[in-house]
């Protein structure tokens, strides 16, 4: 008998909605972005029940004609890209054509549209439209969806309150109007005013939105705010980045961010930042995440010390500079150059080196560092090592991540969560395979969760922290720049054990003149 079927229209564009949209909150970021895109200069969002029973948007954009409103409800039907090298030079908030095909596919909704020409109403329910017909409007669409999830019960379970639903679509309003200040925002829910903000620029609609802040980050490529190094908080809730005008989340950024404040925060403290990262289009790819809240840099080293420097830049504008001390050895060369400006040396480039050992070159995952004559280094080993100690910590700081991530497991999600709680990574069970990650430990990358989850599964290898922190470091495929292998070797010098991974492997081969010579005897 045969067992494939091809899924009906319906049931893809409920599946890919249950990617875009995973809440009231991220259809009204999808539908925001689609006024942005459309040139508004007004954005006036309305929600009833937290956005459950009702989410409105009317914008003052380029609203559509007839046709583009009969296109628009398809899945993949797109006005602002044309093929996948357009994907490179992205300018605009949306480009996969999904959002409205997947709001369409789990609400009822209406759109009413105009060009300033003509003016036409739409209406569709779980994807079926009815007629188009003629509805005069000032320039500009409304789309109203109600009843949202109404056909897919499993989403609609895992909704929140409707008070915390409203709280979510707050907050993205409030953040997406901080990347766009030439844009007035209005959000009303159940009737009442809850954001109001007027045409600014953007350091005052950031003090509007967020109240004031001691510095400004004013470098080529990124500009921002900066708290007190004394106001840092104990998680991440004070950080707001946005790369080319798109809220995302990125803790290797923040990770920058905290480097640039050196010594001048505690240790266990996270810095309150707003920071605007400017990139070259196809310097990043924003296309990792269904609701494209992670990018991914094509060179993470530069934008780290891009940002590291910019960050060092605004506390230096009061204090006199640091002397720069050369490094005398060539860097290995890195990937092309794909920011628009030269970053200035890193901090670690420019700090006078330790005492013991000089980082000389690096070979691929292993660095040469001169230390009584030279030692190889094990740059994954290694990572695995500094990963083992900061979980292993009594005082271990955990992120709380803006957007918790979401995976689907092989096993019960409640007995991996528990299991999690050994690696300081809190989660919640989503549902019997699915579980929300809310927080990691600071040293963990989100990039690394689903690798190390993976090493999780299967009941039969060694659950050990150990081993599952070494074999997830150890399995990564992540290329180091050097800047980065400096960082790791002078962070293994504080750990309590620097000479062996956490499976006992050992972390640096001593190379000596006798040895060398030895190998070409
Ligand atoms: P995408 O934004 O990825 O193109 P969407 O499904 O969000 O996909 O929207 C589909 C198309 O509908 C857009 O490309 C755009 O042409 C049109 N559209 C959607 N919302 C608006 C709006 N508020 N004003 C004008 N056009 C819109
Ligand atoms: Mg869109």
């Amino acid at each position: 008998m045969q067992k494939i079927v091809v899924l009906p229209d319906l049931v893809v564009d409920q599946i890919a909605a249950g990617e875009v949209l995973e809440n009231p909150a991220s259809a009204v970021k999808e539908l925001i972005e689609n006024s942005i895109d459309a040139g508004a200069t007004e954005i006036r969002v309305e929600i009833e029940g937290g956005g459950l029973q009702r989410i409105q948007i009317e914008d003052n954009g380029s609203g559509m004609n007839r046709e583009d409103l009969a296109l628009c409800l398809k899945r993949h039907a797109t006005s602002k890209i044309r093929s996948a090298e357009d994907l490179g030079r992205l300018v605009t908030m949306g480009f996969r054509g999904e959002a409205l095909a997947a709001l369409a596919a789990v609400s009822k909704i209406e759109l009413k549209t105009s060009n300033g020409k003509e003016g036409s109403y739409l209406a569709a329910q779980g994807s079926q439209s009815e007629q188009i017909t003629p509805r005069p409007r000032n320039r500009g669409t409304t789309i109203e969806a109600r009843d949202l999830f109404f056909n897919t019960p499993a989403r609609l379970k895992f909704q929140k309150s409707a008070a915390a639903c409203a709280a979510a679509v707050l907050k993205t309003v409030q953040t997406i109007s901080l990347a766009h200040p030439e844009i007035a925002f209005r959000l009303l829910s159940n009737g009442k005013l809850t954001f109001d903000v007027k045409l600014s620029e953007w350091k005052k609609r950031a003090e509007e939105v967020l109240g004031p802040f001691a510095h400004e980050i004013a470098a080529p490529s990124v500009r921002g705010l900066l708290g007190r190094p004394e106001e840092g908080k104990a998680n991440r809730s004070g950080q707001v980045l946005f790369v080319n005008q798109r809220p995302v989340f990125s803790p290797w950024i923040a990770k920058a961010v905290k480097t640039g404040f050196g010594t001048r925060m505690r240790e266990e403290l996270f810095p309150v930042f707003l920071l605007f990262l400017e990139v070259a289009p196809d310097a990043v790819d924003v296309n990792v995440h269904p609701q494209k809240k992670e990018v991914r840099f094509r060179d993470e080293g530069k934008i780290y010390a891009l940002v590291q420097n910019a960050v060092i830049g605004a506390f230096q504008q009061s204090a006199p500079a640091l002397p720069p001390v050369p490094w005398d050895f060539t860097p290995m060369p890195t990937t092309p150059f794909i920011l628009r400006e030269q970053p200035t040396p890193s901090i670690e480039e420019r700090l006078p080196m330790e005492p013991c050992g000089r980082p000389l070159v690096q070979l691929g995952d292993f660095l040469l560092v001169e230390e009584e004559g030279w030692q190889l280094i094990d740059l994954k080993g290694a990572s695995a090592r500094l990963l083992f100690e900061e979980i292993e910590a009594p005082q271990a700081a955990v992120q709380p991540l803006i957007w918790p991530l979401e995976i689907d497991l092989q096993e019960s999600s409640e007995e991996v969560s528990e299991l999690l709680k050994a690696a300081k990574i809190e989660s919640h069970p989503l549902g019997p395979k699915r579980l929300a990650i809310d927080a990691l430990p600071s040293g963990l990358e989100p990039a690394q969760v689903s690798a190390f989850l993976q090493e999780f599964q299967g009941g039969k290898r060694d659950r050990r922290l150990a081993a599952v922190v070494t074999r997830t470091c150890r399995a990564s495929t992540r290329a180091y720049s050097f800047e980065e292998a400096c960082l790791i070797w002078r962070k293994l010098q504080n750990c309590e054990d620097k000479q062996y991974d956490p499976l006992g492997r050992t972390l640096a081969v001593s190379l000596t003149k006798e040895a060398l010579k030895e190998m070409f005897r």
